[in-house]
């Protein structure tokens, strides 16, 4: 008998809403404080960097926010995504689970990240903004970013981390081509650029340097604004068009709803866009879907972090954030997973963890390559190395329902392909990946050194107020 494939939605069953789980949580997640004086922040304080539109989705209480039409017009450029049914990997792994995938790397730049880039870009255009600043690693934001604003019309300027600069050249490229201006960090164009380089020429750069000089050029100029990819509670909220579609697509397959739903976590975004629309069944339909994100062992911050403020990036500049966290000055170890290597969790996702609505799993890289590669011999598509964490935890899933006699379904989000990816690949096929897991000591010594509020003491404080 012939069963299906690809599970594919007409341009009309995009999604006409977003969906907010602030509305439905239990706990609500606790506020962002100020960096100096520790106090809760307004929407207010991040007018500088954000337009209103975008303040006033991250501090909404709203259980569904409209998607504007111009923005499911961009949409439709790759939306609805596929879904998959993996009967390749099924049968190479010989399990009685039934696994599908949703896939995210059908968009322009190749992942999920164009969903918040796109409605981002248009926010900033209503409001009159000329140009968007952000900050690059390997590339996979800056390219979203690059690809929305040239839909908009609007300037995008990306400081990109030199090392990656110099060495990943083709995502530099995609965005030169989408019309974005793209600058080495530490570049001679900041106060923050100009320090550095006066101390150390020769610096690869990093990702807080990047980040201080995106900061600085918006929060300088009235017609920048600032940009950010993952963690915030809007951009969690716009990747949850991902679920939406997948749930649907699931009924029109006639599939049961997943026992299990897996994705890649770095700083919680294509996690939550798949997850939180089950999680919403959950709290709303009494379903039992467990939801796991599956992260590194060099960077475990859901399964060995502390629940704690922090600060969104190295150098502790932005609003303390209740958080998992490593501590913002741990640097993990240089996986090419380079979208997993984040020290902290989202706000939204960080609190559904602390309440068990949902778990997570660290998992080695080189075990991650091996389930990526099995992946891609079965069902073709070469995944970002990022979710072959998510890949990797399906195979121990679908292994253990074996071992078990049972037949579970199965979800995972294959959030983007790996074609930029490659060097990573010839290193595992080099041998050159070497196993990395953070050994108790270092856990120990990154957290001791989080010397930010705990998450106690602000509700203490909230409760005085
Ligand atoms: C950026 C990125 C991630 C990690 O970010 P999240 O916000 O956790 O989704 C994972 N996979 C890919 C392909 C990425 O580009």
């Amino acid at each position: 008998m012939e069963s299906t494939r690809k599970i594919t939605l007409s341009e009309n069953e995009i999604p006409t809403h977003w969906y907010n789980i602030v509305a439905d949580m239990p706990n609500k997640p606790l506020p962002p404080l100020n960096p100096g004086t520790h106090e809760p922040i307004g929407p207010e304080a991040l007018a500088p960097l954000f337009p209103m539109e975008l303040i006033m989705q991250e501090v909404s209480q709203e259980r569904w926010v409209e998607i504007p039409d111009e923005v499911r017009e961009v949409y439709k450029i790759w939306r609805p995504t596929p879904m998959f049914r993996a009967t390749g990997l099924e049968k190479a792994l010989g399990t009685s689970a039934k696994i599908y995938y949703k896939y995210e790397g059908v968009s322009p730049s190749g992942s999920h990240k164009p969903n918040t880039a796109v409605p981002q870009a248009y926010y900033n255009m209503k409001e009159g903004v000329k140009r968007i600043t952000t900050e690059t690693g390997a590339g996979q934001w800056g390219s979203a970013l690059s690809f929305a604003c040239q839909m908009f019309g609007i300037e995008c300027d990306v400081y990109m981390v030199r090392i990656s600069f110099d060495q990943k050249p083709y995502r530099k490229m995609m965005m030169q081509t989408w019309g974005a201006n793209v600058y080495p960090s530490p570049s001679e164009r900041t106060n923050a650029g100009r320090q550095i380089l006066a101390q150390d020429p020769d610096t690869p750069g990093s990702l807080g340097i990047a980040i201080s000089e995106a900061v600085e050029m918006a929060a300088m100029h009235d017609d920048t604004k600032y940009s950010l990819g993952s963690v915030l509670n809007h951009v969690l909220m716009h990747q949850t068009i991902i679920g939406q579609e997948a749930i649907k697509q699931l009924e029109k397959a006639g599939a049961d709803m997943p026992d299990y739903v897996f994705a890649p976590f770095g700083g919680g975004s294509n996690f939550a866009g798949l997850a939180l629309p089950f999680i919403h069944k959950n709290l709303t339909e009494g379903t039992n879907i467990r939801c796991i994100a599956s992260e590194p062992t060099s960077a475990p911050k859901l399964t060995r972090g502390i629940f704690r403020y922090d600060f969104g990036d190295t150098v502790g500049m932005t609003p303390l954030i209740p958080m998992y966290t490593l501590g913002h000055t741990y640097v993990p170890a240089k996986i090419h997973a380079g979208g997993l290597r984040y020290h902290g969790a989202g706000a939204v996702v960080s609190q559904l963890l602390a309440d068990e609505l949902i778990s997570a799993e660290a998992i080695d890289q080189l075990e991650t390559f091996e389930a990526g590669i099995t992946f891609a011999k079965a069902e073709g598509i070469i995944p970002a190395p990022e979710a072959n964490h998510a890949i990797a935890s399906v195979i121990r899933a679908a292994n253990q329902a074996n071992a078990a006699g049972t037949s579970p379904t199965i979800l995972f989000n294959l959030c983007g392909h790996g074609n930029f990816d490659m060097l990573a690949y010839e290193d595992y096929f080099a041998g050159k990946l070497q196993k990395h897991e953070m050994t108790q000591a270092e856990v120990n010594a990154a957290v001791e050194k989080v010397d930010t509020p705990t998450i106690s003491s602000v509700q203490a404080m909230l409760a005085q107020m």
